[in-house]
């Protein structure tokens, strides 16, 4: 325990306290297991919200990563480099989108869809101020201050302020809201197919699709926000396809650094990419060779190990048989692939002590949103690997964690 109990003390005594993390010191990770300062083994079923999609330090990233630090890791964008041209292309003949534009974290990459949305309503649609974009109840979208001035969760926003106007909050789930809401200054509806950070809320049957032809039919972007729910994790490359749609701007990040490399783009085709001109956007990082070279290692260790079709088929298995648990302080099992939420019951208590008892038994989880517990394993997980840890899932779910306040 020496090991654990220093680290612990330094976090305390000299991090900033935005984070409540589980009392583990992860030291070292290895496909779907981690391991803390005393060497005992843990099973990875947050995996970085998603961000470890392949898994942890995987060869062939991992090579992609050295090989490319042994070469060059910086130009800037003031440069051309020989790693940028071969990700993007390969991110478009893999997306289907024309353009791409680089840059590193998931909340830089929302800013970029926020700004390309305004400038396209003010260039092309014919917007003449004040462009206005639809954002849901229960959004995660990021943590700048703008991203914070859409959001609908106090405890994100208190203290922040002023905030950035133009955003219209509507109830997730609801076209009909959405349809009443649009008028001549909207620009976008920016939406995440699954809210994860929300506690894996998946929306009504065919709200994205109606979603899409609202927008179409008004002339408004659809921007999809698949940091988390795409590259794979709910069983196909992004989760707009479940409902066949394809959105005017996507944006990714997390999985697509392969857990190794902070790595985010959107895309989308020319004539909205064209608002951006020389000088008009950037970043210093965005679109790195180092970067460039860990992107494409992560779309194809994706791609080539078939990781969307494997988290769909082990993802409604896992499913099915969390529901067949049949746990009673469990509301509700939901998500899809493998971005699964556990919903506890009222009366089951908060969802931490559950994921500190789980912890407990060497596996790894988080609570969003209160009540709530996550499974979002890396996607390379194996049937035999979840059904080893079944019973201990079940253990936890079945004991008394309702503590009472103090
Ligand atoms: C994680 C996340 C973000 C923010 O990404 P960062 O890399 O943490 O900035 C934005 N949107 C969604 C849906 C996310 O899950």
């Amino acid at each position: 325990m020496k090991w654990t109990q220093q680290n612990l003390e330094e976090a305390e005594r000299y991090s900033a306290h935005n984070y409540h993390p589980l009392p583990v010191v992860l030291a070292r990770g290895e496909g779907v297991y981690v391991w803390d300062v005393e060497n005992r083994r843990y099973l990875d079923m947050l995996s970085a919200y998603s961000a470890l999609n392949q898994g942890h330090r995987h060869p062939r990233i991992v090579q992609a990563l050295r090989d490319q630090a042994d070469r060059i890791t910086l130009t800037s964008r003031a440069f051309h480099n020989d790693r940028m041209g071969p990700f993007l292309h390969m991110l478009c003949d893999l997306t289907g989108y024309e353009r791409a534009l680089p840059m590193n974290t998931g909340a830089e990459a929302v800013e970029t869809a926020i700004k390309a949305a305004r400038k396209w309503g003010y260039h092309h649609k014919g917007v003449h101020r004040d462009a206005e974009i639809i954002v849901f109840e229960g959004n995660f979208h990021g943590r700048t201050t703008t991203e914070i001035s859409f959001s609908s969760e106090p405890l994100y926003r208190e203290g922040f302020g002023p905030f950035t106007p133009g955003f219209r909050i509507l109830p997730y789930g609801n076209v009909g809201a959405v349809a009443a809401a649009i008028n001549e200054r909207t620009v976008a509806v920016l939406v995440e197919p699954i809210q994860g950070e929300a506690g894996v809320v998946v929306p009504p049957e065919g709200f994205l699709r109606s979603l899409a032809l609202r927008c179409k039919e008004h002339n408004v972007l659809l921007i999809a926000d698949e940091i988390q729910t795409g590259l794979g994790r709910t069983g196909k490359l992004f989760c707009s396809e479940w409902e066949g749609v394809r959105p005017d701007i996507m944006i990714v990040g997390k999985a697509l650094g392969g857990g190794v490399y902070p790595v985010s783009a959107i895309l989308a085709d020319h004539h909205i990419m064209s608002v951006f001109t020389p000088g008009t956007h950037g970043s210093t990082f965005g679109g790195n060779p180092l970067a460039a070279a860990v992107g494409m290692a992560a779309l194809s260790v994706i791609v080539e190990e078939n990781l969307a079709h494997h988290a769909h088929e082990i993802g409604s298995w896992f499913m099915g048989r969390l529901r067949s648990l049949h746990a009673p302080a469990v509301e509700q099992v939901r998500g899809r692939g493998l971005l699964i939420g556990v919903v506890l019951k009222k009366e089951a208590g908060p969802a931490r002590p559950y994921c500190e008892a789980l912890m407990h038994r060497g596996i790894l989880v988080k609570e969003t949103h209160e009540r709530v517990i996550r499974f979002a394993p890396p996607l390379i997980i194996k049937h035999q690997q979840l059904e080893e840890v079944l019973p201990a899932i079940h253990e936890v779910l079945l004991q008394e964690h309702a503590v009472p306040a103090h």
